[in-house]
């Protein structure tokens, strides 16, 4: 495809998918990034020096391709989410990028969650472990070694609602009421109403994924998170569809709870993934009691989006939380923090959520050796008390850096462990 605006690189090559979806990735590579709006300024330029650097230490190399989106874009095209953007990762496949502000109630609708729909990112991913060194609110921090996985393109976040005072949402109150059944169910007086989808479909690619990867990854256990006691035809349904794929797509290396308790008196075969469920609230405190029980988790949208901030929270918050996007073929790294407008250009934030999804990035290519170098050499520069203002104010001593400085020190770092 011919871009408008955007240049591709002379030199590296694409990155390209097998009919099943699987990546073959050359040893120079282009890579779309997305710098990102407020902090995105920051954290974007950081990223990219670091995942530079460990690409270069393993022997490879890394042509960037600058693609815009928000505030950037707006600037150069009039359009929050340009065509060239959304194709290019499209034909580029992996791609990287920093945080992008919504406006809260008015304005435009959230670009992050339009370029999931666009690209079919259905898959949210958010691996959440403890780094040496970084400070937790928690005793323990060290026990929570997991990775979330949440639905991206569904439930109430699918964008379908009216707003109250419309004649819309008074079409659907009617229908509702009327039509459906639900005679007194909804207030009298202004109302917004949204609708909750959660597809057979969605869900079991969701899970599927999630399984597929605690199978690869020697995981012990998948667990669906849901509240299906109050919402039987969606949450529950989740649920339902989860325990399906785990009973029927695999075979015996894939078992569920209640079958290894009433047929083998809890005694899991050997590398068997045990799929459990658990409902959204009691999760929410188990995170907190057991957290050393959990290892892989499956959700529908809200109940991941919540999970995995407060999972994030309890290995030292937004600054370090990283994430990823997988739909088929394609993969999109973003952190999990937004574009902390208050922040921005300050050259002050801590870098590493997007520096780790690049991390995430570089796995999911088949770099794994760089990967790993990238979550040492962050490590090393926490531990060793070099750190930006979230971390620095958390603990004795250390050294407050900026977030140019800190990246240059991860740079050091991976140069040493290499
Ligand atoms: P936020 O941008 O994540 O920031 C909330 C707070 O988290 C910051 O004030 C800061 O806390 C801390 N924080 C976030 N990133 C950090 C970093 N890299 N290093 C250190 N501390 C960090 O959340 P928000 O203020 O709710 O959202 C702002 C905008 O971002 C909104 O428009 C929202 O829609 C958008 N957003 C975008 C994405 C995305 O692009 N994927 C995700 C979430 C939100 P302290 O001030 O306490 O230090």
């Amino acid at each position: 495809m011919d871009f408008d605006k955007v240049e591709v690189p002379e030199e590296g090559e694409r990155i390209t998918a097998d009919e099943d979806g699987n990546l073959e990735v050359p040893e120079e590579p282009i890579i779309p990034i997305i710098h990102g709006d407020g902090i995105g300024t920051d954290v974007g330029p950081a990223a990219q020096k670091v995942l530079e650097a460990a690409a270069q230490a393993t022997g490879r190399d890394i042509h960037w391709m600058r693609l815009y989106a928000g505030e950037s874009a707006r600037e150069m095209y009039d359009d929050n989410l340009p065509d060239d953007t959304v194709e290019a990762i499209r034909e580029f496949r992996v791609a990287i990028k920093g945080p992008l502000t919504t406006p809260v109630g008015s304005g435009f609708r959230s670009l992050n969650v339009a370029l999931r729909k666009k690209l079919d990112l259905y898959t949210n991913m958010r691996p959440t472990y403890h780094l040496d060194g970084v400070p937790s609110p928690m005793k323990a921090p060290e026990q929570m070694d997991m990775v979330n996985f949440r639905e991206n393109t569904e439930d109430v976040y699918a964008g379908i609602e009216w707003e109250a005072g419309t004649e819309e949402v008074e079409q659907v109150r009617e229908f509702v009421e009327d039509e459906m059944g639900f005679e007194g169910a909804i207030h009298e007086g202004p109302v917004g109403i949204g609708i909750k989808p959660i597809s057979e479909f969605g869900t079991k690619r969701l899970v599927r994924q999630a399984i597929d990867y605690a199978l690869e990854n020697d995981r012990d256990s998948v667990t669906l998170v849901h509240k299906g006691n109050i919402m039987k035809f969606t949450e529950a349904a989740f649920r339902d569809w989860g325990y399906e794929v785990a009973e029927e797509e695999y075979g015996e290396e894939v078992i569920t709870e209640d079958t290894l308790w009433e047929e083998r008196d809890g005694d899991a075969p050997e590398d068997a993934v045990v799929v459990n469920d658990r409902i959204a609230d009691n999760m929410l405190q188990q995170l907190l009691t057991r957290t050393d029980q959990y290892d892989v988790l499956a959700m529908p949208n809200l109940n991941g989006d919540y999970l995995s901030d407060a999972a994030g929270a309890q290995i030292g918050g937004l600054g370090i939380a990283p994430g990823g996007n997988i739909g088929e073929g394609r993969f999109l790294a973003e952190p999990v923090h937004g574009s902390a407008p208050k922040y921005e250009g300050q050259d002050k934030v801590n870098p590493s959520a997007m520096i780790l999804s690049g991390r995430i990035m570089l796995e999911h290519m088949g770099w794994e050796d760089a990967g790993q170098l990238v979550r040492d050499a962050v490590e090393e520069t926490i531990r060793s008390k070099q750190v930006t203002y979230d971390i620095h104010r958390q603990i004795e001593g250390g050294e407050k850096l900026a977030t140019s400085e800190f990246a240059e020190k991860v740079v050091e770092n991976i140069e040493s462990l290499a």
